[in-house]
């Protein structure tokens, strides 16, 4: 089944870099705030992201409720706006990604369509006019995968540490959320390339697998493992 959610980037809070630059100038009590390399080095000596938390992107999506209610989950996100299905008619049914049997638009249309029809006024059983239903009552019958239009607005340190990670980063995630996601690394990616880059590189796929092999090399091959932690592993401290 093809993929029918669209992400928009309504707004990147420092495509030039110079606020993070300040920001970390004042971080490090260095006098040039217009060095835009200072924020990458910060990324490259896994310092806090503190200063990553005053910058966001903006996003807009027609998607799911399904991947609506798995991007919600982040407390640490800075906004969101949603009609929802209080405010709002839904009219699209989304079929699942995984499987493109068409039983589910079938089944999934029919269920949209008898809360469309309780919406305007007739029942879906008899066809016969009634009285119309509110949204918000008839909403109770629609399927759980139908298209919401929604914006939502995240701090750089929430989509470093906890959205793209647990999304995009490491296996787990459902497709459909999955792709959406990759739309929004994709998008914020094209205003700044050198800086998510680098970020991809330190937090991403790699980065993650690199965790779990450190446990697995550890308890499988520990002479390995303390060979290269005395060769490679040593961390000094900043005020050395
Ligand atoms: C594959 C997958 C499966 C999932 N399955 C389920 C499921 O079955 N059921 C379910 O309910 N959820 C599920 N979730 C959602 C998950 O539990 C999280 O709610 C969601 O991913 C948000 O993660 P977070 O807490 O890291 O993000 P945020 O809420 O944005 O928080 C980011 C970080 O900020 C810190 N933080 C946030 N709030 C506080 C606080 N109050 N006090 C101190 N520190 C705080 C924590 O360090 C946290 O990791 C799933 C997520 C994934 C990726």
């Amino acid at each position: 089944m093809s993929d029918t959610s669209s992400v928009k980037l309504i707004r990147y809070t420092d495509p030039t870099r110079q606020s993070l630059a300040h920001a970390a100038a004042v971080y490090l009590g260095k006098p040039d705030t217009d060095n835009v390399k200072r924020p990458l080095n910060i990324i490259k000596k896994g310092d806090t992201l503190a200063i990553f938390r005053g910058e966001s992107a903006r996003f807009e999506f027609r998607t799911s409720k399904v991947v609506y209610d798995h991007l919600i989950t982040y407390t640490t996100m800075n906004m969101r706006a949603c009609g929802g299905l209080r405010a709002n008619e839904a009219t699209v049914f989304v079929p699942p990604v995984e499987d493109d049997d068409p039983i589910y638009k079938e089944i999934g249309e029919a269920h949209l369509e008898a809360y469309r029809k309780l919406v305007h006024g007739i029942d879906p059983q008899t066809e016969d006019p009634i009285h119309k239903k509110r949204l918000q009552a008839a909403r109770s019958v629609a399927p759980v995968s139908v298209e919401l239009h929604y914006m939502m607005e995240f701090n750089f340190t929430t989509l470093i540490e906890a959205v793209f990670p647990q999304r995009i980063w490491t296996p787990g995630a459902q497709l459909d959320t999955r792709h959406v996601v990759m739309k929004m690394f994709a998008l914020i990616r094209e205003e700044d390339p050198e800086l998510w880059d680098l970020i991809h590189d330190y937090y991403g796929p790699e980065a993650q697998a690199w965790k779990r092999l450190r446990m697995k090399l550890k308890l499988d091959q520990p002479e390995l493992y303390e060979k290269l932690m005395a060769e490679y592993g040593v961390v000094r401290s900043m005020w050395d």
